[in-house]
């Protein structure tokens, strides 16, 4: 627990810490992704499951990843993924929008005669969410090391690792690959073990996040995934024992109530959320994770990092549709500074 009591801040209030991340600069390459491109199709009634026909809206750009490497984009990084999608409107809908957002997207296969992952969601009136994937069967689940990724791979400073790709059969070798060829090259990985229920295979879920967790600089949790990551039943435990484990710093995503930071360089830096209206909460997680990451391999320390990543989070949940709010850094400066947060530089 002595790295909790060593200093606390609030975000806003940094300051003059010198950058020694355990995360690459920027100049090292380009943040990477692998896994699921989605279209998201969503119910625009609240209740439980599709057990009956009703109205949805769609499609919508998605998938954890993909939304994670457009935001790295958008915010200002050099982003790249490598993913799958059908040779369909679905696959080319995502790939212009993560073209246009400035993604590399050399490393997206299309599949012909598979159609593109898609993903069914609705909500149920106490915010938990439904979902009907396609995910293995699909385009997506082509997903693999082709040539064109090891190409991209082999100029990445760094990798993130979203747990939903974990559905995809076969990813792990690709994934495993990706953070061997990043890490010998003095890159770093990050990891947001976000699995849904429907998504966990029995038993191998935990080998899975337990090798991961071996090699991660930045774990990304949220609520209780931290809990679970470090099989402790309280947070500073939790924390202790991660930390322990060599992860350099963990980010912990508390929805709308903001999110903390842990290290043994910075201590604990706690960040409220900003005040919005909540349309729809998914992506929310992708786009923090992805601005807290890349304003940290732009030298940003963790105080700051945090506010631009609670601002993403912030302004995606305010969009119907998981890729539809995110955010430029020049759109975030702007928010913060609207709310009367400290912002920019
Ligand atoms: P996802 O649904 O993408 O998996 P998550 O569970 O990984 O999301 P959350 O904790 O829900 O992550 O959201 C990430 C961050 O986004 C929060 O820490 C917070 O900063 C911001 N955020 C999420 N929901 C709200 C909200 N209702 N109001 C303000 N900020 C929010
Ligand atoms: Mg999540």
């Amino acid at each position: 627990m002595g790295v909790i009591r060593q200093r606390r801040v609030r975000c806003g209030e940094e300051a003059a810490l010198t950058r020694t991340s355990e995360l690459a600069p920027e100049n090292l390459g380009p943040t990477v992704t692998v896994g699921e491109i989605l279209v998201e199709i969503m119910a625009t009634s609240v209740g439980a499951g599709f057990l009956a026909p009703q109205p949805l809206v769609g499609p919508f750009p998605s998938g954890a990843p993909a939304i994670f490497t457009d935001q790295v984009a958008r915010f200002g990084g050099a982003a790249g993924i490598v993913a799958a999608v059908g040779e369909d409107d679905f696959g080319v809908l995502n790939v212009a929008r993560l073209r246009a957002d400035g993604v590399d997207v050399s490393a997206i296969s299309i599949v012909p005669g598979k159609p593109t992952g898609s993903a069914f969601v609705r909500y149920r009136p106490d915010g938990a969410r439904d979902f009907v994937f396609n995910i293995t069967h699909s385009a997506a689940g082509e997903a693999r090391m082709t040539a064109a990724a090891r190409a991209l791979v082999a100029k990445a400073g760094h990798v993130h690792v979203m747990g939903s790709a974990f559905a995809i059969p076969g990813i792990a070798a690709a994934l495993i690959e990706a953070v061997a060829t990043v890490k010998a090259r003095g890159g770093s990985v990050s990891f947001d073990p976000n699995i849904r229920k429907e998504l966990a295979r029995a038993g191998e879920g935990r080998k899975l996040v337990d090798n991961m967790l071996a090699v991660t600089d930045l774990l990304l949790p949220s609520g209780d995934e931290l809990l679970v990551a470090a099989d402790e039943a309280t947070e500073g435990a939790a924390v202790e024992r991660l930390l322990g484990l060599g992860i350099g710093e963990i980010v912990l995503k508390r929805g709308s109530a903001g999110s903390s930071h842990f290290s043994r360089q910075f201590g604990r830096v706690d960040c409220p959320a900003f005040a919005v209206e909540e349309i729809d909460p998914t992506g929310a997680g992708d786009c923090f994770g992805a601005a807290y990451l890349t304003a940290r391999r732009a030298g940003l320390p963790p105080a700051r990092a945090l506010l631009y990543a609670n601002a993403a989070g912030a302004r995606t949940v305010t969009r119907q549709g998981p890729m539809e709010g995110v955010s430029s850094r020049r759109e975030l400066d702007a928010f913060i500074a609207a709310a009367g947060r400290e912002g920019g530089e």
